[in-house]
């Protein structure tokens, strides 16, 4: 039957006939290929496939406490006035101000906390810096109260700016260390590095915080990153403090890979009060997932899952932690 019609349909028009088979074969092969899950072009796949939504990675976080606490007091600060600093560290600690740090002396001293060295006291510090600074002025700071330090270069050494841009130098890098040797025992995280920018003449920059990082004394390195709520709390915040709403996540490729570590800093501050706050997807449960990498904290246990972009920036969700 098919035969005679093909045969028919040849004697008609060859060209025709050369079609009609052409097709056929093209469907059919698509068919096969679709079949053995070959990737076939979306038109010939069935509509009623849906994507579905990968649920998001959960980020193994261990909460550890943080002895350091340090800020910028608001305010002028300059080169040749030098700056004021925060405390609120929950042992006696020693703060190195290291004035005109080299870039690449501080990268040294990262890397070599990260594979050889165990950097904790303030002297090893010193010692990894191989002299790669103008100044190091040290004070000494009490546990459990603020206070406020005032650093800066001694009028002698005449340094009144780091130079034209591109610079080598850091203008202010602040270490804290642990000063009694039985806290660094106590404490996972060793050292706190903070690197701060100060303005001089030929760079008028107001002054901030560039980076900080956490050390521990497994040899790995955190750098502080803000981690970031709802502002409609209402003043359940309490005082906007930089340290208070940072959260640490791990910047680095760890070397116990499985062990990633959360550090909150454990400041005056009841977590249950930010508990009550509501996801901004159902308003019916506690906000208790921080979204990674933009550490956007706004949905709930149940809602995270249904999202692949973040509801507040829409940035791609890789990973997620619980508070
Ligand atoms: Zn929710
Ligand atoms: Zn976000």
């Amino acid at each position: 039957m098919a035969a005679v019609f093909l045969v028919t349909l040849y004697e008609y028009s060859p060209l025709f006939y050369i079609s009609v088979v052409s097709l056929c074969f093209v469907v059919t092969a698509a068919m096969v290929l679709g079949w053995f899950g070959f990737d076939v072009p979306v038109i010939l796949r069935s509509s009623d496939e849906t994507e579905s939504i990968q649920p998001t990675p959960e980020k193994q976080m261990v909460q550890v406490t943080n002895p350091f606490a340090l800020e910028l007091v608001s305010g002028p600060a300059s080169v040749t006035d030098g700056v004021s600093l925060r405390s609120c560290c929950l042992e006696p600690c020693v703060l190195n101000c290291f004035w005109g740090c080299e870039v690449n002396a501080l990268q040294q001293l990262l890397l070599a906390h990260q594979h050889s060295l165990r950097l904790s006291t303030p002297e090893h510090f010193q010692e990894a810096l191989h002299l790669g600074y103008y100044h190091c002025q040290s004070i000494h700071i009490g546990g459990e109260e603020r206070e406020e330090h005032h650093s800066q270069l001694p009028a002698d050494q005449g340094i009144t700016d780091f130079g034209p841009l591109p610079r080598e130098c850091y203008p202010l890098v602040a270490v804290l260390t642990l000063e009694e040797p039985e806290a660094r025992d106590k404490y996972n995280i060793v050292a706190s590095v903070t690197v701060i920018h100060v303005p001089d003449d030929k760079y008028r920059l107001s002054a901030r915080v560039l980076f900080q990082y956490l050390l521990t004394s497994q040899g790995n390195m955190y750098e502080l990153k803000p981690l970031f709520m709802s502002a409609d709390s209402g003043g359940l915040f309490g005082p906007p403090e930089s340290e208070s709403e940072q959260a640490a996540s791990a910047s680095e490729p760890t070397e116990e890979g499985s062990r990633e570590e959360q550090s909150s800093v454990p400041e005056d501050e009841d977590w249950s009060e930010r508990m009550s706050r509501d996801c901004v997807v159902c308003q019916n449960a506690a906000v208790n997932r921080v979204l990674l990498p933009c550490r956007h904290a706004c949905v709930c246990d149940s809602c995270v899952s249904h999202f692949q972009h973040c509801p507040i920036c829409r940035a791609f969700v890789l990973e997620s932690f619980s508070l």
